[in-house]
């Protein structure tokens, strides 16, 4: 299995541009400079099969072909490095370790889509990591890779960075554009898509920073090294973030496909302390969880949409058998009804309903009705506003009622917790 993401990750100096230019790096930005048509490497990005890795997973080289190439004004790119989505941690890992990696894929995607100004929005959290990022853009300023006319190429490029304050919904690209803006980070209404009306009203691309970070891997090896790792429809390695009740929590890299249940077992140590396995949220704390009898599905977008739950950010949360699925509903729920921007009733109202009647099971105040009525509320946000954060408060609670019913039921009729020794909150 090649690594070529985290190869140098935790390498004297890598995490500096003298490491990173030793370990072979801004080679693939001389190579499209020099050689290559922007055109051309939306192609080479577009044959890689490479998808987005924020959660969507929607096809990057065609996200880029939908910028318009010829406009009478300025065009922009955010790079989304807001992760806030509960579990996962992979972006921090090139951030903190080889930052230079995504913005070298950061140059040549502005290059690819005739862009000067690009903007990378980082998490407030993220105090450390945007110390590392500045002092990363200040070398690259240095060396030429950013700035005017850049490797005496005539391309000009301009980073900035700026810094979220907290809030979930800022990861959402159009919330993230207005909170760009100076403005209340809500999500707009589409369309107008981000290609057209974005930042400004400009055209704007919005991808996630591992999504840069490969742009560099595939501009060297070339499309088709990048479509022979992992499978046909999910292409490349990834970095997945296993946290929870496992004995080696960590970010592995792996080849999208590669199986849940060897990366739990295997690679991330088997269950902690000895104890059986209950449950795990595959994609960060958006998406549906699978019980502990179907984790034997690969880890690509396919099977995990035909299993029932999601690929999302590739953040595996594992549980083991002590875990209280009520409690993690009330977790859950709680969060996604604090983070909901409001603008949506649906989504404001049905969020905080959902935590309300998670919060009475909890509690011992539930009645069997309610279990259908979660299911109710849960399937009218589903769909029907104007993000996708709605959906997001649906699915962990839908999923959670459907694979551990019989939990909530048993929680409902003694009017107590049924795993003592579960975590607290
Ligand atoms: Fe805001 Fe929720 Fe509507 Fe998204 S779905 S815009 S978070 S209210």
């Amino acid at each position: 299995m090649e690594l070529y993401l985290t190869k140098n990750f935790g390498k004297p100096n890598a995490i500096a541009m003298a490491g990173y230019l030793k370990h072979g790096g801004y080679r693939a930005l001389r190579k499209v400079l020099k050689k290559m048509e922007p055109k051309d490497v939306v192609e080479e990005v577009k044959d890689s099969g490479l998808r987005g890795r924020g959660g969507a997973g929607f096809p990057t080289g065609l996200k880029w072909s939908f910028m318009p190439q010829e406009t009478d004004g300025p065009k922009y790119i955010a790079c989304n490095a807001d992760e806030s989505e509960p579990g996962t941690f992979k972006d921090r890992e090139f951030l903190e370790k080889e930052p230079q990696m995504m913005i070298e894929g950061l140059i040549i995607s502005a290059y690819a889509m005739g862009v000067n100004t690009c903007y990378i929005y980082i998490r407030g959290e993220y105090a450390t990591q945007t110390k590392i990022l500045q002092q990363a853009l200040a070398e690259a300023y240095e060396k030429k890779f950013l700035g005017r006319n850049i490797l005496g190429s005539g391309f000009d490029c301009d980073i900035y960075v700026h810094r979220g304050a907290g809030a979930y919904i800022c990861g959402e690209e159009t919330g993230l554009m207005e909170s760009i803006e100076g403005k209340k980070g809500q999500p707009r209404k589409k369309p107008p898509f981000p290609a057209n009306f974005g930042l400004w009203g400009r055209p704007t691309t919005v991808n996630n920073v591992e999504t840069f970070a490969q742009v560099p891997h595939i501009i060297n090896k070339g499309a088709s090294w990048f479509r022979g790792i992992g499978t046909e429809k999910s292409t490349g390695n990834t970095i997945f973030g296993v946290s929870g009740h496992v004995n080696k929590p960590g970010a592995y890299e792996l080849p999208l496909g590669y199986g849940l249940k060897d990366l739990i077992y295997k690679d991330a140590g088997g269950i902690r302390n000895g104890r059986e396995l209950k449950a795990v949220i595959p994609g960060g704390s958006s998406v549906k969880v699978l019980p502990a009898d179907r984790i034997d599905v690969p880890l690509d977008h396919d099977s995990l949409t035909n299993a029932g739950s999601s690929l999302g950010t590739g953040a595996v949360i594992v549980m083991d058998d002590t875990t209280c699925m009520v409690r993690v509903g009330v977790v859950l729920a709680h969060f996604y009804r604090h983070e909901s921007c409001g603008q949506c009733t649906n989504c404001r109202e049905g969020s905080a309903w959902l935590h309300q009647l998670m919060v009475g099971i909890e509690n011992g105040q539930g009645k069997i009705e309610d279990l259908d009525l979660l299911m109710d509320v849960a399937d009218s946000l589903e769909g029907s506003s104007i993000c996708a954060l709605a959906d997001a408060a649906a699915w962990p609670v839908q999923g959670l009622v459907t694979h551990f019913r019989d939990e909530f039921e048993e929680h409902i009729k003694t009017g107590k917790c049924t795993s003592p020794d579960s975590f607290r909150i």
